[in-house]
Parts: C-alpha cells; sequence; structure tokens
C-alpha cells in the first residue's frame, strides 16, 4: 500500500492556515456543487473549555460553502447523564459554549434526534466485534463527511481522535453502548425511580415491566438486548451504564467497528479528518471541567485517510515534550516517551494500531506535507 498524505501545519497563525490545507487537499474538486456536509465536531461539555475553538468550526463552516457545499454542523447525545444527554440539552449547551446557527453560519443538527434513538443500521463485513452499526440519521444522509476533531488522550480509547470522533459521535445510543462493550446492560436504581413507566414503555425486550400490585419498576438484565432506549428515556437518572464493565481492548474494537460503519457510508473521496492537535487534555472533552494539556500545541494534522491521520498525530504527540505543571510533567514524561501510557498504563496502543490496520480503513504508513 502507498503512503498516505497527511497535511500538517503548526500552530502558529492555525487559523489562516486552514484555507491552505483546503486547498492542498484539493476539498474543492471534491465537494460537488450543492453536497450535504456534516461536519462533525464536539461542541464541548458545559464547564470544559478546552474543546475546539468556535472560529475554527466558523471557517470550515466558510470553507465549504465556498466550495459550494451546504454544510451543518454535528455531533450526537451521550450516554451518560450530563449537559448533552438529549437534543434539547445538547443544543443548550452548544449556544452557550459559542456555537449557534448565528455564530457559525449554519445549521447546527443534533443527527440522532431527539433522545439520541434515530438512525440507519449498516452491516459490516470485516469487523472486530461489531457486525452492525446504527448510523446517527443526519450523518447516514449527508453526502461529505468531514471530521474536525480534537485530538486528546482518552481513558477508554488510548486516545480521542478522528476515529473516534466518528465512531461515538456519528451513532446512536444503542451502538455507543455496544462500542463501549459488548455485554454492558443497563443498571436500574430504585431509590431514583419516579415511576413514570417511560422504560415500560420503550424497552423492546420486556426487561423493565411494571409490577402493579407493589407499584414498582421490575428489571430483568438476562432479558436486554442492549438497544439502550430506556437509558435515554429515563427521566431520573435511574437508569444508567455501569462504566466498570467496560473494558480498553473491547472499546477500541468498537470504536474501530464504529468508525468502519460510519464511513461506509461515504466515497473515500467524500471523506476528510482534521485533527486540532492543540490543548491536548489526558482526559477528551467530556467532563465537565478542563485539565491542563499535557504537551504544548503541537498544531494542526488533515488527510483523507482516518488511520493515517491519527497516527501522524500520535507520532508527533510521542515526540511532543511534556507541558510544564501537567500530570505528564509530573509523571517526567517527556520527548520519545509513549503519552498514552504515561497516564493510562493498562492501554496498549501498538496493538490499536495492529487493530486499526486489520480494519482495511486506512493506512499507517503516511507521508507529511508541510503547510507553512
Ligand atoms: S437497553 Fe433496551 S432492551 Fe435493555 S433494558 Fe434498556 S430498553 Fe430494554
Ligand atoms: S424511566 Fe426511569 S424514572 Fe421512569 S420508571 Fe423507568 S427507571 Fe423509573
Amino acid at each position: 500500500m502507498n503512503k498516505s498524505k497527511v497535511l500538517f501545519a503548526n500552530p502558529k497563525a492555525a487559523w489562516q492556515k486552514m484555507e491552505k490545507i483546503f486547498n492542498r487537499a484539493k476539498i474543492k474538486d471534491k465537494i460537488e456543487n450543492g453536497d450535504i456536509v456534516a461536519i462533525k465536531m464536539h461542541f464541548g461539555e458545559l464547564g470544559n473549555i478546552r474543546y475546539i475553538h468556535p472560529s475554527f468550526a466558523r471557517k470550515v463552516v466558510d470553507l465549504v460553502k465556498e466550495a459550494g457545499g451546504r454544510p451543518f454542523l454535528t455531533d450526537t447525545t451521550t450516554l451518560y447523564r450530563h449537559a448533552r444527554h438529549t437534543l434539547l440539552d445538547y443544543l443548550e449547551t452548544a449556544a452557550k459554549n459559542g456555537f449557534t446557527s448565528e455564530s457559525m453560519g449554519c445549521p447546527i443538527l443534533i443527527a440522532d434526534g431527539l433522545r439520541g434513538t434515530s438512525g440507519q443500521w449498516v452491516e459490516l463485513k470485516n469487523y472486530h466485534k461489531l457486525k452492525r452499526i446504527k448510523v446517527a440519521q443526519a450523518v447516514f444522509e449527508s453526502d461529505f463527511i468531514i471530521a474536525l476533531s480534537h485530538f486528546t488522550l482518552h481513558p477508554g480509547t488510548g486516545i480521542g481522535a478522528s476515529v473516534k470522533n466518528i465512531a461515538m459521535g456519528c451513532t446512536t445510543t444503542e451502538t455507543k453502548l455496544a462500542m463501549h462493550s459488548s455485554e454492558a446492560k443497563p443498571r436500574y436504581n430504585e431509590a431514583k425511580c419516579r415511576l413514570c413507566l417511560a422504560c415500560v414503555k420503550v424497552c423492546p425486550s420486556g426487561a423493565f415491566y411494571y409490577r402493579k400490585e407493589e407499584k414498582k419498576i421490575g428489571y430483568v438484565p438476562e432479558k436486554c438486548i442492549g438497544c439502550g432506549e430506556c437509558i435515554a428515556a429515563c427521566p431520573s437518572g435511574a437508569i444508567t451504564v455501569p462504566w466498570e464493565s467496560v473494558r480498553v481492548l473491547d472499546q477500541q474494537k468498537g470504536v474501530i467497528d464504529g468508525c468502519a460503519g460510519v464511513l461506509s457510508r461515504f466515497l473515500p473521496d467524500k471523506r476528510f479528518f482534521i485533527n486540532i492537535v492543540m490543548d491536548v487534555t489526558p482526559h477528551c472533552d467530556c467532563p465537565s471541567e478542563s485539565d491542563l494539556p499535557v504537551v504544548p500545541d503541537l498544531g494542526i494534522f488533515a488527510s483523507h485517510d482516518v488511520i493515517a491521520c491519527d497516527k501522524a498525530s500520535f507520532d508527533l504527540l510521542t515526540e511532543a515534550v511534556a507541558y510544564p505543571g501537567s500530570e505528564m510533567d509530573k509523571k517526567k514524561k517527556g520527548k520519545g516517551d509513549d503519552k498514552v501510557r504515561a497516564i493510562y498504563p493498562e492501554i496498549d496502543m501498538q496493538k490499536y494500531w495492529e487493530l486499526c490496520k486489520e480494519s482495511g480503513m486506512g493506512n499507517l504508513e503516511y507521508e507529511l506535507e508541510r503547510v507553512d
């Protein structure tokens, strides 16, 4: 396999370089007039301040429009109950973080509907653990996808970058649950239950049922088929994800399958991946507070190859020095060290890259082209 081209711009005047990146990648030739372009990003959890700056997103929107595309910015609802659990919560949080249709110049669509269940199934021929993936509806219907991803470390998959942004961020609740853990069944906490019966109404397998005489909810986890509907429907937090059942390798396999499933909707020329490798925090953008970055800002990586884009970003991370005062600095790790292993000793990135290669989604070998 030939090496894939990865564009790299250092962080100085990074906003200005976005246009050069688009020109070098010949995006104008690849977006056809009227193409609906999903720009997938994370609008930041409420209280977190180290997500992608809105001006980067606006720049990408404007460049897509200049190329003749019809862009929308998008993400999906979360499995956990913070400020992005439903479409309405998420739009409010996005607005508080600086993302509105007015500020961005295009619609902001939460792609998986009101409660995270709206999507279409795609079957995978080559997969590690998930045979089928439910792609969020608005992404499923798009002509072109741009992943505008904030590169960070991640406790479940090692890194949060293009693969994870596409996988976890472009699928519905059911697939999110399955990506986290093949065996995960929701947990029920009777003390928080308001007896609204929403779980009983949505559960397709009868795992949740109403015990009329006792006026209580019954739950039989063995009957659960992992659709995730009850997690989305429960208004009180009585139904949650048992996060301790999530295993790293299982999750890594899940996100690789998830990404492959979403990308199967788009021809290779209709995909573009941009990693913003700045504010590289030890956790992703999902916690409701931010930590110090672990390394100084490194720049922007962009490619039509999702694996090459993530691998190039990871390789430069390995070469980076520690950010003074950060978790990395405290662990006395720096240039040449595996930064993921330093923060998450149980995560083997070598294994992760092998799984990426086996997926056939992209190329681990790349050629870096500098954009000045
Ligand atoms: S995940 Fe789906 S099948 Fe399982 S209990 Fe919840 S609603 Fe029922
Ligand atoms: S949806 Fe939640 S609050 Fe409503 S009955 Fe089920 S567990 Fe209780």
